[in-house]
């Protein structure tokens, strides 16, 4: 079945050449090849040209014809809890009920292996038939679910980055640990996964609120000892949260304070939300090369405020697109977007198409510190690609036929469209899901 080969690839295609802070320079990066050949071999791109340009294809070659439909980088989710799949879309509650209520008697689930092992293959699946091929994950507390889910993504040779949350006060005792039994975990995780193939580990302290001092040091000196892992946790997403942060580290100016202080921010630090933010926490983000997961579905469902985008475009902050399952409300990265474009409204602000796929693709490879692996078709970056199809409905079809251009058209995607328009995801140079086929639907 492997076709890591050399692979010709036929179709319109969609990406951005380069990162940018300024939104105004994003058209400049775009580029859209009506008709254009890719080749792949090996799990990378070789190249990406013109179709007129081709005389005849290399030898030896599979060709795959897919004209008529749009091929873009595979979709980066830069936050998503795996353990929380089983729980989306439960009703009622705001950010700290929601987590005592639905969120930790879920996780605490997760211990066995076997059942870890079944979620995980649903959840690899899901982010498939959404046309996600890189996310950064929170597993549970439990390492099991961590060698769960990396097991799973390297059947795929997947660029899977994640890691074991850490968590020592105020959830459910049987979900708590000691501050060096949670780093002693976190290290034999760092030591059997990180690097293996395509996958990195995520330093995971689940928020401060659910972090002593000693735990956050803990996580600090890790960060330390491994310099290239990268470290992920909430900040700033609810107000009551905002104000118990205070409550909890009165030695710390803000909430983003304390992670500083424990040597938590830099490059390869993702914030998931970032609603409430200071001043003073913008500048710490800028300052420091830290990146925000922007999680619009999420911050809808639980009530939490509007993401200010522009203002982490003011201080050019790396902003990558987080669907935030289980308590954002859709595995797709293309309804996160449409979304997004709702919250930036109800702000007065723009966010046009191109902008936005800018987040969804090279812009959360930026964020993940990848932007030089993956993200866009330059040569030798992965081949983690989707072929989409743009009319998956008739109404989407009818508003297709009225688009001016392609930037249109990617508009009218965001907005109506799901994880019907993927028509096939491609992983290290391989098709692992097709539309229509039933195998991600099995329901463990
Ligand atoms: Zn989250």
């Amino acid at each position: 079945m492997s076709h890591t080969g050399l692979q010709a690839i036929r179709a319109a295609f969609v990406d951005f050449a380069g990162t940018v802070a300024d939104p105004e320079q994003m058209m400049q990066q775009f580029r859209y090849l009506p008709d254009g050949l890719l080749l792949t071999e090996g799990g990378k791109i070789i190249s990406l040209t013109p179709w007129q340009e081709t005389t005849v294809l290399p030898e030896n070659c599979i060709f795959n014809d897919f004209r008529g439909q749009l091929i873009m980088p595979g979709f980066i989710d830069t936050h998503i809890h795996y353990p929380q799949t089983e729980m989306i879309a439960a009703c009622g509650e705001q950010l700290l009920e929601w987590l005592e209520q639905y969120t930790f008697p879920v996780e605490s689930k997760y211990g066995d292996p076997e059942y870890a092992a079944k979620m995980a293959a649903f959840f690899i699946r899901q982010l498939f038939s959404n046309g996600t091929t890189t996310a950064l994950v929170f597993a549970s507390v439990h390492p099991q679910s961590v060698d769960a889910l990396f097991s799973e993504a390297e059947k795929y040779a997947m660029r899977l980055i994640a890691g074991k949350v850490m968590m020592d006060r105020h959830a459910p005792q049987s979900l708590l640990e000691t501050p060096e039994q949670s780093a002693e975990q976190s290290r034999a995780l760092i030591e059997r996964w990180h690097g293996k193939g395509r996958l990195g580990y995520a330093i995971t302290p689940r928020f401060a609120p659910t972090s002593s001092a000693e735990l956050l040091q803990q996580a600090g000196a890790l960060r330390n000892q491994y310099p290239d892992v990268w470290m992920q946790t909430h900040l700033s997403e609810n107000l009551r949260e905002v104000e118990w942060v205070r409550e909890l580290f009165p030695q710390q100016d803000s909430y983003l304070g304390v992670y500083h202080h424990f040597g938590l921010t830099g490059k390869r630090s993702v914030f998931a939300h970032c609603i409430h933010l200071q001043d003073k926490e913008w500048d710490c983000l800028q300052q420091t090369g830290s990146a925000i997961a922007f999680c619009p579905t999420s911050n809808l469902f639980l009530g939490s405020g509007l993401f200010p985008l522009d203002r982490a475009r003011a201080q050019h902050i790396p902003v990558g697109m987080g669907t935030d399952v289980g308590a954002g409300t859709s595995f797709s990265l293309l309804c996160t977007l449409g979304d997004a474009y709702k919250v930036q409204q109800l702000q007065n602000n723009r966010l046009n198409a191109c902008e936005a796929f800018y987040h969804a693709t090279l812009g959360g490879a930026h964020a993940l510190d990848l932007h030089h692996q993956t993200g866009n078709f330059n040569a030798g970056n992965d081949a983690d690609f989707i072929v989409i199809d743009m009319a998956a409905t008739p109404l989407q079809a009818l508003r297709q036929r009225n688009s001016k251009d392609i930037i249109e058209q990617l508009f009218v995607l965001m907005t109506l469209g799901d994880e019907r328009n993927i028509a096939q995801t491609w992983v290290n140079g391989q098709c692992v899901w097709q539309q229509g086929t039933t195998e991600a639907l099995a329901i463990p």
